[in-house]
């Protein structure tokens, strides 16, 4: 039978990697019906930071799924919302104190805009060529990374400007030269485009994620700050994918002296449950009324939540943002040697375990990509033109596993770089 015979009631909306029918994960690994095991490199789009099915996560789900799986956040207020507020609370910045939770990463996003629209009265948003922060309507009029989140869907809303973002290897230029252009350009907008007075935010990754994994250069994230605080523009700093030890700090952002007027969580916060959450401080959420923006589910789940809080411990009783400094730099110092022999690698760059390895083209990158992929081990790809392979593997992936999927990656780049020449 065809593969695909039986996806024939799912929506065709779905982009499909492989056709792996998982029905068990553990730690790095997916399993199927026969029993073939998969490495996830994928982190199921960098969810499962903590692995598949951590066995404290899966134990706080089953506990709590025995006591109550509903308390509905307008309704009543869960001790298990309370605590997680109070753990989140603990990890971010002092100026950080109350926190908004929903469901997905775009929902969070969302919140953050409305957020920052009504603590400022101000309409307009600035965002970063390459960008990705979701595919709801607010959420894709703001994701610039490919046109295919954006083309059959136009009109977008109106109000947000695109800014170019500091990505050395497309410029051709040295880091220091790239962010002097982008800080001229961001100056530029505000003065021909958006004046500061309309501009209620300014979003960034700290990370470019689905735009190429290009970590924002330091320099242009305090540029950032100092901007937003000359002009009363909130700083919207998007860690779905960045967030809980992905690259080698909790945030991302902290690799900075700077903080966020509003933080942007989702993904690795519940290993898989679906959990979002924006936080931001007392004075700004005081700003929107109550009832003025929400959600049914939104901090009511509980087994997203205990998911949440489980997951939190996990990362710091199980030090995974050690071990994400201490495998990407394995990973990285591997990846550079890789790079020195092979001239289809033209740029590398990591940060913690978000890890990207660009080629010449994307041809390559899926050649090198489908090999790892026919010898189980499942790699995303990413980038305006999908010539980016990344690497995301869960936080509690070892040495020797990742020596392992090196192994696999350098046979395909071999083999690709053969067949292509
Ligand atoms: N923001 C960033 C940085 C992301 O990487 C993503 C998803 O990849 C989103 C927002 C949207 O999250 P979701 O797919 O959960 O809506």
């Amino acid at each position: 039978m065809n593969p695909f015979d039986e996806l024939k009631h799912l929506s065709d909306v779905w982009a499909r990697l492989t056709d792996v029918r998982p029905i068990r994960g553990r730690g790095i690994y997916l399993y199927d019906q026969q029993g073939n095991q998969y490495t996830d490199f994928t982190s199921g789009l960098g969810v499962v930071n903590t692995g598949h099915c951590h066995p404290k996560i899966v134990e706080a789900v089953q506990k709590q799924a025995q006591e109550l799986l509903f308390a509905q956040m307008n309704c009543v207020v869960s001790p298990m919302i309370i605590e997680l507020s109070k753990k989140l609370n603990a990890l971010t910045p002092e100026c950080i104190t109350k926190f908004f939770f929903s469901n997905s990463g775009a929902e969070a996003t969302e919140a953050a805009i409305k957020l920052a629209k009504v603590a400022t009265k101000r309409s307009n948003v600035i965002v970063f060529q390459g960008s990705f922060h979701g595919r709801t309507h607010l959420a894709m009029s703001m994701t610039t990374s490919k046109t295919i989140y954006r083309q059959g869907f136009q009109p977008l809303l109106p109000g947000i400007f695109v800014a170019p973002y500091p990505y050395p290897y497309l410029y051709g230029w040295k880091e220091g030269t790239t962010v002097e252009f982008c800080k001229e350009q961001l100056q530029h907008l505000l003065n021909g485009q958006t004046s500061p007075s309309e501009t209620a935010a300014i979003i960034i990754e700290p990370v470019l994620g689905e735009g190429g994994y290009i970590p924002t250069p330091t320099a242009f994230l305090e540029y950032l700050r100092e901007v937003c605080n000359a002009h009363g523009i909130l700083l919207i700093i998007d860690e779905v994918q960045t967030g809980f030890g992905r690259t080698g700090k909790f945030f991302c952002y902290e690799h900075s002296a700077i903080e966020p007027d509003i933080l942007v969580m989702a993904k690795g916060f519940g290993s898989g449950l679906p959990i979002s959450a924006i936080g931001s401080s007392q004075e700004i959420m005081s700003k929107w009324s109550a009832g003025s923006h929400g959600g049914t589910y939104g901090g009511g789940s509980l087994i997203p939540i205990v998911a949440s809080i489980a997951t939190i411990d996990v990362i710091e009783n199980e030090k995974l943002v050690d071990n994400a400094n201490i495998q990407g730099y394995l990973l990285n110092d591997a990846l550079i040697e890789l790079k020195s022999k092979h001239p289809s690698i033209v740029d590398l760059r990591a940060k913690g375990l978000m890890v990207g390895i660009e080629f010449k083209n994307a041809q390559i990158a899926k050649k090198v990509q489908s090999y790892c992929i026919e010898n189980h081990l499942l790699l995303l790809t990413c980038g305006t033109y999908s010539n980016t392979i990344r690497w995301i593997p869960p936080l509690v992936v070892s040495s020797d596993e990742l020596l392992e999927a090196l192994t696999i990656f350098e046979n395909g780049l071999i083999k690709s770089t053969k067949q292509l020449h």
